[in-house]
């Protein structure tokens, strides 16, 4: 299943819509069509999925229904407006750093750091705040940086409580999978030390356009994963180049810290990145970016200045 969070006009508030044929089925409005209990919003989709399941593929099913229509629960998904598919998740979205070798390797000399990948994942937040939309603008303001890189991403998606997970449960507590950005103010990052700050300025962590189901996905580290800026090809890889795999990850992130339903977690990005680059590179109003991952999607951002 495709899911999405999506608002219009009239209902500014994101609701939740399964994606089909090109089209978004609002399932609120399609679950008043069959008297079903459908979740509200997301994260309520997520935490209550068991008990939802079956009233969703009952949905799927029978989108065809001539009432669907005439309840207006069938939109085409260019009528709507997509919001990140978890506009305001409970918690600050999990990243790791470093986690491709060669991305290791390009930045080493300029970070001042060993070329080898950290044996332990790095791992940091991005505050909830930089949640953005999968075709929303991502608007820089030279006042406060002015190195704003690029780094595609594959996201998972936790659906079920776990703490100290095993390696061999992991993949049982993932729900599905988006496409992120993590925009990163490159300046920023190097003077505050600790990442944080250089991370999570407002908008600066696109996602989306869906969650792809787990059972959607046969091989989640075997995904071509790919950034071009202005239609030029900037990074390009798989996530089978992934230092610390979704199973690794899941594992060493839970030990001693329970992970929830909702959270999301950014799996680390592929060489490629701006700053990198001779000479360095940095997104500049005007620019677009697109943020793709095979079998789930692709991420369309603007580049807009601050007023
Ligand atoms: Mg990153």
């Amino acid at each position: 299943m495709r899911l999405v969070s999506f608002s219009t006009t009239e209902q500014p508030v994101p609701r939740p819509g399964i994606v089909q044929d090109g089209n978004v089925i609002d399932i609120k409005l399609a679950g008043n069509v069959f008297n079903l209990t459908v979740p509200e919003h997301m994260q309520d989709l997520i935490e209550h999925y068991a008990d939802y399941t079956a009233n969703l593929q009952t949905i799927l099913a029978q989108s065809n229904d001539p009432r669907v229509k005439a309840a207006q629960a069938l939109q085409p998904l260019d009528a709507v407006t997509l919001t990140a598919p978890i506009p305001y998740p409970r918690k600050n979205i999990f990243c790791l750093g470093i986690n491709y070798s060669e991305h290791a390797r390009e930045t080493a000399e300029i970070r001042q750091r060993s070329a080898e990948p950290p044996t332990a994942p790095v791992i940091f937040t991005k505050a909830t705040t930089t949640v953005n939309g999968p075709y929303s603008n991502i608007i820089i303001d030279p006042a406060v940086s002015s190195e704003i890189d690029w780094e595609v991403e594959l996201g998972v998606i936790i659906g079920t409580r776990g703490k100290n997970i095993s390696e061999a449960d992991a993949m049982s507590h993932v729900f599905g999978y988006t496409v992120i950005n993590d925009v990163t103010a490159r300046d920023l990052q190097a003077l505050h030390k600790q990442f944080f700050k250089g991370k999570s300025l407002d908008g600066s962590c696109p996602m989306g356009p869906w969650i792809v189901t787990v059972d959607e996905i046969a091989d989640p580290h075997n995904l071509t994963i790919r950034l071009r800026v202005n239609d030029v090809i900037k990074q390009d890889s798989n996530t089978s180049q992934m230092v610390h795999n979704i199973v690794k990850t899941i594992s060493i992130l839970s030990q001693g810290l329970t992970l929830e339903p909702g959270d999301i977690i950014a799996t680390g990005t592929p060489s490629g990145v701006g700053f990198s680059r001779k000479p360095p590179e940095f997104l500049q109003p005007g620019d677009i970016m697109e943020s793709e991952v095979e079998q789930i999607g692709m991420l369309r951002n603007p580049i807009v200045g601050a007023e």
